[in-house]
């Protein structure tokens, strides 16, 4: 199972919970355990406190392990620059697996998924969910 979502680029921060409930319930998957990746290697998934507050904590903090404007040698590669987010999602990581129980995914009141997008230009990004 998969579903798709059109992101902005620059560490935008996207809630995913939803979408991802409403997939495992069309798939009518019960108990056990999702996975859930996102393809692609300037994108990441994580689980956070969805609130603004924390949204621009988390985009500072990363900015300033790898900051967008820095001449990485990456940019030598293919000409594009967006080696700040390679660096990021490599951080992040791709996946996730979150516990299920009757159908429901067993996460605390304050842990939304999110995908985020450090790319340097809007993308269509691909999520794959697989019953564990
Ligand atoms: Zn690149």
């Amino acid at each position: 199972m998969n579903f798709f979502v059109k992101t902005k680029g620059h560490s935008e921060i996207i809630e995913i919970t939803s979408k991802v409930a409403e997939v495992i319930k069309a798939a009518k998957i019960k108990n056990g355990a999702i996975l859930l990746f996102v393809k692609g290697s300037t994108a990441a998934l994580t689980i956070m406190e969805y609130e603004k507050g924390l949204i621009n904590d988390l985009k500072n903090f990363l900015e300033k392990i790898a900051p967008e404007n820095y001449d990485y040698q990456h940019h030598q590669k293919w000409g594009d620059h967006n080696g700040a987010a390679h660096l990021k999602a490599s951080l992040i990581g791709p996946d996730l697996m979150i516990p299920l129980k009757a159908g429901k995914l067993q996460l605390g009141t304050w842990q939304q998924i999110v995908l985020i997008d450090f790319d340097e230009k809007p993308r269509e990004r691909e999520i794959i969910v697989s019953p564990l």
